[in-house]
């Protein structure tokens, strides 16, 4: 686990980022996104019989990191956010539950007024536990690119092929308050691989109206981050999807 800040985020103010990878040199996530900015360092995908077991030394690890945690949050007076991200997705942590109550107690104990956020794919939110923990956090955003299989298979690539695009909307519907963030993206050169298509965008607002989100953010990828074929969507073109979002009264946003 990583706690590092505070940096300043556009989209949630002054925060402090828990990765809770275990090691460097893994992506504790069961996609492979073919934009995952954690691509570039060769990161290992693991399945999720791989993922770790909690042990007395990772115990005492969590607790160190809580130490610091605390700390940090308490010497930063304009703290917005504290945000569980990076290059894992921290619901396959296996402390995860614990950890996300063990952060909701101090922060009462601290009258803090900053948010927890956290952001996932959305796989585990099969697991109860996991979904009690995701529904107590004030933001959970879950990844929505595709709006059929066949492109979710294509561009999301899960590990597993029990996780289908089926169960990805079911697992985000189980949230009374999912907020939703969606990479849009061209690819010039191969036209398959990439998810800005009328028949997507039509798509995925029919999706967002099924599962009635809190709230749409809509990003693009920054060309120079990723594989050159992968090009962002124009500024217009973005800020039109939003519109046609918001016709069906759903909050959306441009952040790309
Ligand atoms: S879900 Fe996130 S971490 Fe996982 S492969 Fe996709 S972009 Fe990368």
């Amino acid at each position: 686990m990583d706690i590092h800040g505070p940096i300043y985020s556009r989209r949630f103010g002054t925060s402090i980022i828990i990765n809770l990878r275990d090691h460097k040199n893994e992506k504790n996530c069961t996609w492979r996104c073919i934009y995952c900015p954690w691509k570039k360092e060769n990161l290992i995908t693991k399945s999720p019989e791989e993922f770790p077991s909690r042990t007395a030394g990772n115990q005492n690890f969590m607790t160190e990191s809580l130490v610091k945690l605390r700390r940090l949050t308490q010497s930063q007076s304009d703290l917005k956010s504290v945000i569980l991200s990076g290059n894992s997705d921290p619901t396959n942590y296996r402390g995860f539950e614990e950890l996300v109550s063990e952060i909701i107690a101090f922060r009462k104990t601290q009258k803090g007024a900053w948010s927890l956020v956290c952001f996932t794919n959305g796989v585990a939110l099969d697991n109860e536990s996991v979904l009690n923990a995701c529904e107590s956090v004030d933001e959970i955003w879950v990844k929505l690119d595709c709006s059929n299989i066949a492109l979710f298979q294509k561009l999301n690539r899960p590990v597993t092929q029990a996780e289908s695009f089926k169960k990805q909307v079911e697992n985000i519907g189980k949230l009374h308050a999912p907020c939703i963030q969606t990479m849009l993206w061209r690819n010039q050169k191969d036209f398959e691989y990439q998810n800005w298509t009328p028949e997507n965008l039509k798509g995925l607002i029919d999706i967002y109206e099924q599962l009635k989100p809190a709230y749409v953010h809509l990003l693009t990828p920054k060309q120079e981050s990723l594989f050159s074929a992968i090009q962002p969507v124009g500024h217009e073109g973005m800020h039109g999807f939003a519109l046609r979002i918001e016709e069906r009264g759903i909050s959306a946003e441009v952040w790309g």
